[in-house]
């Protein structure tokens, strides 16, 4: 389910209710606002690279995660098994 819509050039500093990981959320917004577009929005203003850089992108990622509700606790045995499922070989086609 996606979490409320955020206009993420006027994120606020502290987070809104329901952010779990406060920390977090304060260091991706500060990334956000120093990684900018250049005049020409070609390049990022702070570290030169094409536009998005990987910074900003990173960030946002995190901002939207903070934004979803946490996923339900599973139990060991279900946490072992979706590990192992990444190693599942797909079946042979028809
Ligand atoms: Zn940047």
């Amino acid at each position: 389910m996606p979490g409320p819509p955020v206009d993420v050039d006027h994120l606020p500093d502290d987070p809104p209710p329901g952010v779990r990981h406060r920390t977090l959320w304060r260091l991706a917004v500060c990334v956000i606002h120093d990684h900018q577009p250049d005049a020409g929005a070609r390049r990022c203003g702070r570290c030169g690279v094409d536009w998005p850089c990987p910074h900003r992108v990173r960030a946002e990622r995190v901002v939207a995660a903070a934004l979803r509700p946490p996923r339900p606790p599973r139990s060991r045995n279900q946490a072992y098994l979706d590990y192992l499922r990444q190693f599942a070989v797909p079946p042979d086609p028809p």
